[in-house]
């Protein structure tokens, strides 16, 4: 016969901790505590075999569990003393949920069942409290008609808001005896009318329903929601705990309470709990009394409280974690009902991992697999004070929710363009950039804001990816909002928003808000550091930056990055002293001018790269050639704008006919350059194919700033890489081109210094041909925005227009442009690193997509063998710590030996 029930109780438990999957997380703990001797109220666990059981019989409980459930209902009785439905000293039991995950407030709870018309004369008699025992009775009338009946808890509570108004008080606690003898009536009224039969006044019957409820509870339409953004298995089931109640509310010497072990917000080492005599949990819950501090306890009950914090102190040790913990003090006998891994803030999931290593609690390798690497993240950026955010959308001031792209919270004026939000900025006024997308030339004018909102774009359009660069919160794609540039307003939400006004962004969540919302800033600690440097002991995959700057490339030193694995190049294309140059190089009509102007960006880009390369001194930095397409450089819509009209206005006025031919030179080239698909267009490598004047002109900046710094002793390590390569040909043909190009500059200028050629894999032809890319490329960086791109048919710029249905939908899990796609997308990556190594055993191989910085597209980076990952400086922190979970993770899997130290 199948074991369906287990006891716990008089000190001894059939469970324990490990039963977890079998007795649920209150279940298997209820009973650890018991076998530990911690006072905990008697009671038994009916398991998630029976649930499963249950609803493969079409609802049926199975064979022998209600015999099981009678036999340790006896138990019960025995060791409590009382018996469930005797008039005079009723037990009374609690029915609870309990899933090995923790799902809170997710399923259903009845308290104080076995109360009936007898029982509850009984409970008045023996406690001596009337109205207690009435007060628990229409308590139990009110839960029982919503878990088992159906019946809404409003039909219940309006009769009780009534009674308060007609007797003039305020809280529950006011009303007499008499009154809730009488309300109670009113609801057992309540139930017949609604069911037609009478509340259920059979204790065992009420058992078994309530059983079979808690049991249904799981497929309760919040539970079915909390499980699908959990990604909780629908088939693991609740467990059911019937307990023998225990009463915080008979009198001055019994109270009820909460506490956490350490400080959930700080990760301080305290005991840090909330009290309240007199009163049920319930009372704490609903917010209808505010809880005293801890400190009252100590006062009114020391040698209570001194147990209290010896039995917290031994569960944590037990646990070897922060726990949070529910207690009820019984006429001045305490009972804990409760105990679990307490949940905490990100600066106290660090605080508290590292300190319980220096406490020799537990090691390194647990304190690492401890924190959620996204936590670790938000102690780099500034983040909106929770309550204060809460309280703005409570009152209404919710504009806009988008897609959230880089992590954090900002607060500032809103500017709609570029110039404004730098002029701004330099008068010391913060400013959030909200604009209908954005492009590279707004690069300046997001540097100078707090945050940038667009309302298209999807999580690697030029927005999101420049403001995860840049550490600012970014949100993108938020469709809800339409922007009049023009104007200088925009509308979301029904409200109109005009420049200047103050509106907060969160990041993280995506939404925008109308409110000067509070906000934090960044908590990075010593602790922090420590706890990094554990990372890098353990982790086997190294961690690279995406930079384009001296300056972000220091900052990502300092963030740790061992490397850069991605410069955009173009990026420094649109600084103003250089795009003037660049128009120059694009318009000009014969390749002798167009070298001429290619020319003169050399001292540019040189400059540059030597500042990168003696910011990343002894470390290695991949530049990728020029990417994009040309026309982005040409114009932007309101300069085309522009030039139409002027022509216009020389056209019908008829005069200035050499400028009139200027600007017809200068839109037909722009004309000429429009593309329909410009991400599919001319743009990567086909560019340098076809415009080879300028991968030369970049390659010499490379190999002469490497040559230049590494003459002055700084050790560089240049990596050349090509864009976007789809075709052997195309490798083949730039590998040569650069080679030309690189090895010149070396003779020319006899310095000692080495450099390698690869290309990024972006192109899912590239991940299937690698065998033949790796002759010629010395080493592959996965690009995993275009590969998912290109791999989905999804344009990244135009995702947003559907993605938020598809995942509410559930036709997609995740935004694949934010986590790898590891079933299509992650497919190709496998196979273009098997083939790749086919031909060079030691390829090197990263990845630079924005999955870099993203934990479980980490993991698989890890399991498929990459050397790197790079990401943006900000996330830096995120890969160091999710590579060295990756590795922990694995070698838990395969027991496989020592870390690197
Ligand atoms: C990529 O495609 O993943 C990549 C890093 O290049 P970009 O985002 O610049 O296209
Ligand atoms: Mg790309």
């Amino acid at each position: 016969m199948t074991k369906y029930v287990y006891s716990f109780g008089g000190g001894k438990a059939e469970g324990s901790s490990v039963m977890r999957n079998l007795l649920g997380g209150k279940g298997c703990e209820l009973a650890e505590m018991t076998n530990l001797g911690i006072p905990v109220p008697p009671g038994f666990t009916i398991t998630t075999q029976a649930w499963a059981a249950y609803n493969r019989n079409q609802r049926t409980f199975p064979d022998g569990m209600l015999e099981q459930v009678t036999s340790a209902l006896e138990k019960l009785e025995h060791d409590t003393g009382v018996v469930l439905g005797d008039p005079k000293r009723p037990l009374l039991v609690s029915v609870r949920s309990g899933a090995r995950v923790s799902m809170p407030g997710m399923m259903e709870t009845v308290l104080n069942l076995g109360l009936n018309d007898a029982t509850v004369e009984g409970l008045a008699a023996w406690t001596g409290n009337e109205r207690f025992a009435w007060d628990c009775y229409r308590r139990f009338i009110t839960m029982y008609g919503d878990v088992v009946l159906g019946i809404r808890r409003e039909a219940f509570d309006e009769h009780l808001t009534a009674l308060k108004t007609r007797l003039g008080v305020k809280s529950d606690p006011e009303v007499p005896a008499a009154e809730l003898r009488k309300l109670t009536q009113t609801y057992k009224d309540v139930v017949a009318s609604r069911i037609n039969a009478a509340f259920p006044q059979e204790p065992r019957q009420q058992l078994e329903l309530a059983i079979r409820a808690v049991f249904d509870s799981w497929y309760g339409k919040k539970a079915v929601e909390y499980r699908r953004i959990n990604n909780i298995p629908a088939d693991w089931g609740t467990a059911v705990t019937v307990m023998s109640m225990v009463f915080g509310n008979l009198g001055e010497t019994s109270g009820t309470g909460v506490g956490f072990t350490r400080d959930p917000r700080t990760g301080e080492r305290r005991f840090y709990a909330e009290f309240l005599a007199n009163a049920q949990g319930e009372d704490v819950v609903a917010g209808i009394r505010t809880p005293e501090h801890i400190d009252d306890l100590a006062r009114r009950m020391p040698e209570i409280y001194d147990e209290l914090l010896a039995i917290a102190g031994r569960l944590e040790r037990h646990y070897k974690d922060m726990q949070d913990i529910e207690f009820t003090i019984q006429e001045g006998k305490l009972y804990l009902l409760q105990t679990r891994a307490g949940k905490r803030s990100a600066a106290a999931a660090v605080k508290v991992a590292v300190d319980l290593v220096h406490e020799s609690v537990i090691d390194q390798h647990t304190a690492l697999l401890r924190v959620n690497p996204r936590d670790l993240a938000r102690l780099f950026v500034p983040l909106l004070d929770p309550q204060d955010k809460q309280a703005a959308v409570s009152a209404g001031r919710l504009l806009a929710r988008g897609l959230a792209a880089a992590p954090g919270g900002a607060v500032g004026q809103v500017v709609f363009d570029a110039d404004r939000a730098v002029e701004l900025a330099k008068n010391g006024q913060r400013v959030i950039l909200v604009r209908p997308e954005t492009s590279p030339e707004d690069v300046a004018g997001m540097y100078a804001s707090e945050g940038i909102v667009t309302a298209r774009g999807g999580r690697t359009s030029h927005a999101a990816v420049v403001a995860v660069g840049m550490g600012k919160p970014c949100i993108v794609g938020a469709s809800d909002i339409v922007v009049h540039e023009e104007r200088r307003v925009f509308e979301a939400g029904g409200r109109l928003v005009r420049e200047g006004e103050v509106i907060a962004i969160d990041g993280e969540t995506g939404e925008v808000i109308l409110d000067a919302v509070k906000h934090t800033e960044p908590q990075v600690s010593g602790l922090t550091e420590e706890f990094l440097a554990w990372a890098d002991r353990y982790r086997k995959l190294g961690v690279r930056a995406n930079a384009d700057t001296p300056e972000d490339a220091a900052r990502a030193r300092e963030f740790g990055a061992e490397g850069i694995g991605l410069v955009r190049t173009e990026h420094m294309f649109f600084a103003s002293d250089r795009l003037p140059i660049v128009r120059e190089m694009i318009m000009a009509p014969d390749t002798v001018s167009r070298r001429a102007a290619v020319q003169k960006l050399l001292p540019f880009q040189r400059d540059d790269f030597i500042g990168i390369f003696r910011a990343m001194d002894g470390l290695p930095v991949t530049i990728r050639l020029l990417d994009p397409p040309l026309h982005e450089f040409l114009a932007n819509p309101k300069e085309y704008r522009e030039m139409i009209e002027e022509r216009a206005r020389l056209d019908a006025l008829n005069i200035n006919p050499a400028r009139k031919a200027a600007l017809d030179e200068k839109l037909a080239k722009i004309d000429a350059l429009r593309e329909a698909n410009p991400m599919l267009g001319h743009r990567g490598c086909r560019l340098g194919i076809t415009s080879p004047e300028i991968y030369a002109m970049q390659v010499r900046a490379i190999m002469e700033a490497a040559c230049t710094v590494a003459e002055q002793g700084v050790k560089v390590e240049p990596e050349i890489m090509i864009p976007l390569t789809g075709t052997v040909g195309e490798m083949k043909l730039t590998y040569e081109n650069t080679k030309k190009v690189a090895d010149a500059v070396l003779v020319e200028m006899g310095a000692p210094c080495t450099y390698t050629v690869g290309t990024m894999i972006e192109v899912p032809r590239a991940a299937l041909i690698a065998d033949k890319i790796a002759q010629d490329a010395e080493f592959f960086s996965f690009g995993t925005n275009d590969l998912t791109q290109m791999t989905f048919g999804y344009s990244r710029d135009d995702v947003a227009k559907f993605l938020p249905e598809y995942l509410q939908k559930g036709l997609l899990p995740h935004d694949p442009f934010s986590v790898l796609d590891q079933e299509g997308v992650g497919e190709l990556v496998r196979i273009g690193i098997e083939r790749g190594r086919r031909v060079r055993p030691d390829l090197k191989i990263g990845i630079c997509g924005e999955h870099g910085g993203e934990p479980s597209s980490v993991e698989f980076c890890h399991k498929v063998g990459m050397t790197y990952v790079s990401c943006s400086p900000f996330m830096i922190p995120i890969a160091r710590l999710s590579a060295a979970q990756a590795r922990l993770r694995a070698r838990e899997a395969s027991a496989e030996g020592a870390p690197n130290a």
